[in-house]
């Protein structure tokens, strides 16, 4: 007489419907989580074009840079060439050969001049090269700056979001308890495999007659029945949900 009885559905349903609302809320806030890092992406985007930009003119200025070692190194080579000549001329054995070298220096003075010219130009565009690559840092930095404190705010939200999740995965772990072991594991099983981790569907009646709440599709009367005897559990042929009928309210108690 006093074995112990199979659960019935009818009984789990209150439990199970306590843990799924926590598990719905879990499941928000954890979608809620994920969307946070959303409010930085256009702060990322403009982080990467103030970044790109700064590359662009930190190259710039080193290219010009370089262009004038180049120029400087062109002009060292001329002044070597210039004085070994001259040199030369000095130990010249004749007056033509005096006046050869001459044109040969006078040629490379010329030369010389120009390439003078030259770096003072590219040194002008040094420096204007180096303050628009300064300018790009400034913009830069201010976008991480901005960056940053975005960041701040929504590491912030997410450590709360993770406070309350915190909290509700511990009521989850006590709700659980307080339903039946068989009935625990159908709707884990439902629940880890449906992506808006909803289990339960209550059944609802309308013109054309029975449509499972979780994912519109009819339901037999059948079913239906046996949803009302609150025996066994019945799962939506389409969608698996766990099938239960509202209580009306009203209405006398189920016996
Ligand atoms: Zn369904």
């Amino acid at each position: 007489m006093d074995q112990p009885q199979k659960p019935l559905m009818k009984a789990q349903i209150a439990p199970l419907r306590a843990l799924q609302d926590l598990d719905k809320q879990i499941f928000r806030w954890n979608k809620d989580r994920m969307q946070k890092p959303r409010a930085l992406e256009p702060l990322d985007r403009e982080v990467n074009a103030t970044k790109g930009e700064h590359d662009g003119k930190l190259k710039a200025a080193k290219d010009a840079k370089l262009e004038v070692e180049k120029k400087e190194l062109d002009l060292k080579e001329r002044d070597e060439r210039r004085k070994r000549l001259e040199g030369q001329r000095d130990t010249s054995k004749s007056n033509k050969e005096y006046q050869s070298y001459n044109l040969e220096i006078a040629a490379i003075r010329t030369e010389a001049g120009k390439i003078e010219e030259e770096i003072l130009k590219l040194m002008a565009s040094v420096e204007d090269a180096t303050k628009l690559a300064g300018d790009a840092k400034t913009a830069m930095d201010a976008a991480l700056g901005k960056h940053g404190e975005a960041k701040k705010g929504v590491d912030a939200e997410i450590a709360k979001i993770d406070e309350e999740i915190r909290g509700l995965r511990e009521r989850r772990a006590a709700a659980a308890k307080e339903v039946d072991g068989e009935f625990l594991k159908i709707y884990e099983r439902i629940h880890k495999a449906k992506p808006d981790a909803v289990a339960l569907a209550a059944v609802v009646q309308e013109d054309d007659g029975y449509h499972c709440g979780g994912c519109r599709m009819g339901i037999t009367f059948q079913d239906v029945n046996t949803v009302r005897k609150g025996k066994d559990p019945v799962q939506c042929r389409s969608c698996s949900r766990l099938l239960y009928l509202e209580a009306k309210p009203q209405a006398a108690p189920a016996k």
